[in-house]
């Protein structure tokens, strides 16, 4: 269902407040890692602000430690709704559980982000597949494309349609980075399959300075959307602050993104 042979045009998935992704359609996901508290409204104003279109944010998070902050759960969900209303801006948001799957619908989650951890949990995956809400199906870390690519098929074999897919580095014997930015992955998967293809720069490199080269390059290589973590004390940030842009990086970085597009 994901492959192109069959399906030759784009896929252009509705992801709500008139946002549309794939086909010509480039969209900008921004927010923090873990959703905190009330600053997660602020950041959302800032990323709005800087042309981000999309709020991201996890209130279940994949933590390596399970002694780590695991995030807000429900609480989580409901500040992202609100700050959603607010800005009129889709959320992202990574659910973790099939037995958390109905919370999601029942909140109006925009789009469901199945993390890399969970790219072969196929429960996890047919669960999103019977429904109709967007799905942002992340490379897990050391998935092979077409891996990838079946992981689209459980969940579209289940009856959604709706699922983007996400290079966000994957694991090589290489550690001045956080995981390796597959970039191939991008012209790749366009070749291959009719979905819409993002990228994450900010888990691909994992620090701050590499973010937006990394950014620069996905917008280069064609890709239809951005995930990219954004803190406004990165220092302080309870996951992920060594990766997180500042609301005026991040802007830097929208700038730059918008003169690439021109471009290419
Ligand atoms: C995230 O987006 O916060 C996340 C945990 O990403 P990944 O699953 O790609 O590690
Ligand atoms: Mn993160």
């Amino acid at each position: 269902k994901a492959n192109r042979k069959f399906h030759p045009e784009d896929t252009v998935i509705d992801c709500g407040y008139g946002v549309k992704v794939g086909g010509g359609n480039f969209q900008v996901m921004a927010g923090p890692c873990s959703v905190e508290g009330r600053n997660l409204i602020e950041i959302a104003r800032a990323v709005k602000a800087a042309g981000a279109t999309m709020l991201r944010g996890g209130a279940y998070k994949p933590r390596t430690s399970p002694y780590a902050y695991q995030g807000m759960g429900e609480k989580g969900l409901d500040l992202l709704m609100e700050a959603s209303a607010e800005l009129s801006m889709p959320v992202v948001t990574e659910v973790m559980d099939p037995r958390d799957v109905q919370t999601f619908l029942d909140h109006g989650v925009h789009v469901m982000q199945i993390g890399a951890r969970n790219a072969q949990n196929f429960t996890l995956l047919k669960e999103v597949g019977k429904t109709q809400v967007p799905v942002l199906l992340k490379r897990g870390m050391s998935e092979t494309i077409d891996e990838l690519l079946m992981g689209a098929e459980y969940i579209m074999s289940e009856g959604n349609p709706n699922v983007m897919l996400c290079e966000r580095g994957i694991r090589t014997f290489e550690t001045r980075t956080r995981n390796t930015f597959d970039v191939n992955a991008i012209p790749v998967l366009h070749h291959l399959t009719h979905l819409p293809v993002i990228a994450d720069p900010s888990h691909s490199t994992g620090y701050t300075r590499y973010v937006r080269p990394a950014a620069y390059a996905a917008v280069a290589a064609g890709a239809d959307g951005l995930e990219v973590e954004v803190h406004d004390n990165p220092s302080q940030a309870w996951s992920d602050g060594a990766q997180a842009l500042t609301p005026e990086q991040f802007d830097d970085a929208m700038r730059r993104i918008a003169l690439i597009r021109e471009a290419v």
